[in-house]
């Protein structure tokens, strides 16, 4: 639960020096192709453009692996990656590490059960991160099982530690972020589960804005059916800020109100003069030609 304390991350001056030798261990190097394997869908996905995006991977207590900067996600190679240690000082690899690295350090900082951060601009979730919208939830069991609540933390430049800082109120109960006006970021046990997240959010974000064309109102999941789906997330080990009671019930009531709002709002047009109007007008401007 975020508290003024948890929102400035974790001092790593009791942490040991960074040791170089882990970035060639069996363990870094399946590491390192997995990275690249997540950087290749995230590009065949488009959820990273020209360069962006950023992976990254902790694989000690002072040591993380990451994505260099300036490099497509589609053309990594194991080669190319880079070792830093919690402070982002490079320890290893031959390319420079990726400018968003602090973003991916906060988060190994505050929360200790991160070991993978992911990094991307998919479309249809950074739609919502334009529009400083958060998705609704109680739509889609693996959405809410997966992702969940998310959070959405304010625009700062890419890049600094002000920006990196943005995520820290939410990451403790929030393993996917909306980052605003710019993309998204997860955390979790790997590399691969963090691009998992990704996906689902994307999807989602897609599915309701698809959804938003249909004239019908989207069904909502009943208090019980919700809290069959959070009762399955906490056996999972997954973080949500609606296990706290008080934002369940808060959120449900947020969720039922959205509901009630689209329902009223689509009650309120009338169909019929609706297409008459759209009739009338594509006739008057056929008959104009
Ligand atoms: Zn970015």
């Amino acid at each position: 639960m975020y508290t003024e304390a948890s929102a400035r991350s974790t001092s790593t001056s009791t942490l040991p020096p960074a040791d170089p030798r882990l970035f060639s261990t069996p363990e870094a190097e399946e590491i390192k192709k997995e990275i690249c394997a997540v950087g290749r869908k995230l590009w065949l996905r488009q959820f990273v453009d020209g360069n962006g995006g950023n992976i990254s991977y902790r694989i000690g207590p002072n040591e993380v692996i990451c994505t260099p900067t300036l490099v497509s996600k589609y053309d990594l190679t194991p080669e190319d990656l880079c070792l830093v240690d919690l402070e982002g000082h490079q320890v290893a690899g031959t390319k420079s590490r990726t400018s968003e690295i602090f973003l991916h350090l906060e988060i190994y900082k505050a929360v200790p059960e991160a070991k993978s951060a992911v990094h991307c601009h998919p479309p249809h979730a950074t739609a919502y991160a334009i529009t400083g919208k958060v998705p609704p939830n109680l739509i889609i069991p693996e959405f809410e099982v997966f992702v969940g609540k998310v959070a959405i933390s304010p625009y700062k430049t890419p890049g600094t530690a002000e920006f990196a800082q943005t995520v820290l109120p939410f990451v403790r109960d929030h393993n996917t972020i909306l980052l605003a006006n710019h993309g998204i970021v997860c955390w979790a046990d790997t590399v691969t589960h963090a691009e998992w997240y990704a996906e689902v959010l994307e999807t989602y974000c897609w599915t309701l804005m698809l959804a938003s064309q249909l004239s019908s109102p989207i069904s909502y999941f009943t208090e019980q059916q919700a809290s069959d789906l959070l009762e399955m997330k906490k056996k999972l080990g997954l973080p949500d800020a609606r296990f706290d009671d008080t934002h369940f019930e808060e959120c449900l009531a947020a969720e039922k109100q959205s509901s009630n709002k689209l329902e009223g709002k689509l009650a309120g047009i009338d169909l019929e003069t609706l297409v008459r109007t759209i009739t009338k007008s594509v006739l008057e401007t056929l008959g104009a030609k």
